[in-house]
C-alpha cells in the first residue's frame, strides 16, 4: 500500500487513505475511544531524545525534561526510564517526577515563586539543584534548608539579555523579564550564595525563551555565560555544572528550526574553544521533545458556511489546545481519512462559548459533519495547559509503541470535575 509522511512528522503517514501513528490506524483509535484524544508516539519522544544524544556523544551532559511541556506520568515514565533527569516548576510536579520512578537526585527546580513549603519538600526529597531565581528567594532558600539541618544545593539562573526572537509571552532572557537574576547583579548574588551557610554552589543556569528556531540567539548566551563563569571563577567560587536551559522549536508550520544535534555541535565548538568543553552540562529541553509526538484528535460536529467565514465546529476548543488562543499559535490540521472532494476554506472552532476559540483559521478542508480531524504537534503546551472551561471534561491520552498502544490517562468524568465541590447546606463526605 502507498505510503506518504507527514512532512516533520516522522511518526505519521497515511497508509492508503488512513493516517497512520507508528503502526496504529488513528481512525480506529478515536472510534474506539471518543474525541477529543490524544494520541502520543513513544518512538518519536525518543528520537527526539536521540538527536540530543548524538549532539552530546562523548560529553558529560545531564538532559532534565522541562516537564512543564507534557506532564502525564506516562510521558514522564518514558524519559526516567531513557536515563533523563527532569526539570520541574512546582511541588506538584516533583510529586509527578517521583511517582513516576524518577530520580530525586536529578531534579532540577525552576521557577520564580518557590514557597517555603516547596522547597522543605525538594529537600527531604534530596532533589539534585535548585534554580534559584532572586536574591530574596536565596535567603529564604538557605533559611529553610538550615531549619531543616540540610544545605541546598543551588544553581542561579542568570538572565544574559538576549534576545531569542521568539513570541513575547515565551521570551525570557531580556531585560525586564521576570525570570532570572540580572547579568549585572550576578557576581554580587553569587558571593553573597557562597557565605549563605544553608547553600551550597553548585552551577549556574539560564533559559532564554521557548520556540528558539535560531542558532544566534543560544551561541550570544553562550558567551554571556562563560563571561560569568569566568568571573565568578576568579572570585574564588567553582562551578560544578553549567545549565543551558530549553527552548528549542520545532516546526509547526515550515519552521526550520536547527536539529538538536547540529545546534549542540556548534554550541559545543564554542565551548570548546573557550575551555569549556569538559565540563558538566545540562540542558533543559521540553518542547522539542515531545511536541511534535502528539496529536489531538476530533470530530466535526457541524459545517456553519457563511457570507464572510465558513465555520468547521469541532468538538476539541481552547481548553483542549489552548495554543491558538494563547499565542495566536498555529497548528496544521489535517483528515484522518483523506478525500479527492474538492477542498473549501474553513474556520476550525471549538464549542467553548468565546470568539477566541479557536483552533485554525483559513484552512483548506474537505470536511463533512462526523469526519474525524487530527490537530498535529499536540504534544507540547496543550494538555499541560488544558482546563475545565465550559464544564468540559479534559481529554484522555494514548502512549503508542509501534502496533501496541497503552490508555495513560482515562477521560475526565463530570465526577471527577465536582469531586472537591460542596453545595451549601449539604454535609460534606
Ligand atoms: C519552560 C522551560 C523550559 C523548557 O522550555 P521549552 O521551550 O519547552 O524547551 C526549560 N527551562 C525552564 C526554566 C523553563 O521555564
Amino acid at each position: 500500500m502507498n505510503s506518504t509522511n507527514l512532512p516533520g512528522q516522522p511518526q505519521l503517514a497515511y497508509r492508503g487513505n488512513a493516517l497512520f501513528c507508528e503502526e496504529l490506524c488513528l481512525s480506529d483509535l478515536a472510534k474506539e475511544h471518543g474525541t477529543p484524544l490524544f494520541v502520543y508516539s513513544k518512538g518519536s519522544m525518543l528520537s527526539a531524545l536521540a538527536a540530543y544524544q548524538r549532539g552530546f556523544a562523548g560529553r558529560k551532559v545531564q538532559i532534565c525534561y522541562a516537564m512543564k511541556a507534557n506532564p502525564a506520568l506516562g510521558v514522564i515514565q518514558v524519559f526516567a526510564e531513557a536515563g533523563c533527569g527532569f526539570d520541574v516548576v512546582s511541588g506538584g510536579d516533583m510529586d509527578r517526577v517521583l511517582a513516576a520512578g524518577g530520580q530525586a537526585s536529578k531534579i532540577i527546580f525552576s521557577g520564580v515563586g518557590k514557597t517555603r513549603s516547596e522547597m522543605q519538600r525538594a529537600l527531604q526529597a534530596g532533589i539534585g539543584c535548585f534554580n534559584v531565581e532572586s536574591e530574596a528567594e536565596l535567603e529564604v532558600l538557605s533559611d529553610v534548608a538550615l531549619g531543616l539541618g540540610l544545605v541546598a544545593p543551588v544553581s542561579i539562573r542568570v538572565n544574559p539579555n538576549v534576545d531569542p526572537k521568539t513570541h513575547p509571552y515565551i521570551s525570557t532572557g531580556l531585560k525586564g523579564s521576570k525570570f532570572g537574576v540580572a547579568h549585572d547583579r550576578v557576581l554580587q548574588t553569587y558571593q553573597r550564595a557562597a557565605i549563605l551557610a544553608g547553600i551550597k554552589v553548585v552551577g549556574i543556569d539560564c533559559h532564554i525563551g521557548s520556540q528558539i528556531t535560531e542558532i544566534a540567539p543560544y551561541l550570544d548566551a553562550v558567551d554571556r555565560m562563560l563571561d560569568l563563569v569566568e568571573a565568578i571563577e576568579a572570585a574564588g567560587i567553582p562551578l560544578q555544572h553549567i545549565d543551558f536551559g530549553g527552548g528549542l522549536g520545532i516546526n509547526y508550520n515550515g519552521d526550520t528550526p536547527p536539529s538538536a544535534d547540529e545546534l549542540w555541535q556548534k554550541m559545543l565548538a564554542k565551548l570548546d574553544a573557550r575551555g569549556f568543553g569538559t565540563r558538566q552540562l545540562m540542558i533543559e529541553p521540553g518542547r522539542s521533545l515531545v511536541g511534535n509526538a502528539g496529536v489531538c484528535l476530533s470530530e466535526v460536529l457541524y459545517l456553519k458556511p457563511g457570507e464572510q467565514k465558513n465555520f468547521c465546529i469541532i468538538d476539541a476548543a481552547m481548553n483542549d489546545l489552548p495554543r491558538p488562543a494563547m499565542y495566536q499559535a498555529y497548528h496544521q490540521i489535517v483528515p484522518l481519512v483523506s478525500s479527492e472532494e474538492a477542498q473549501q476554506t474553513w474556520d476550525v472552532v471549538g464549542p467553548v462559548c468565546e470568539s477566541g476559540d479557536w483552533i485554525g483559521h483559513d484552512r483548506a478542508l474537505a470536511v463533512k459533519a462526523g469526519d474525524l480531524l487530527a490537530v498535529l504537534s499536540a504534544g507540547a503546551y496543550c494538555m499541560s495547559m488544558a482546563s475545565n472551561y465550559n464544564s468540559r471534561g479534559r481529554a484522555p491520552e494514548l502512549l503508542v509503541d509501534g502496533n501496541q498502544y497503552h490508555v495513560i490517562r482515562t477521560r475526565e468524568t463530570m465526577a471527577d470535575q465536582m469531586r472537591n465541590e460542596i453545595l451549601v447546606g449539604s454535609t460534606p463526605l
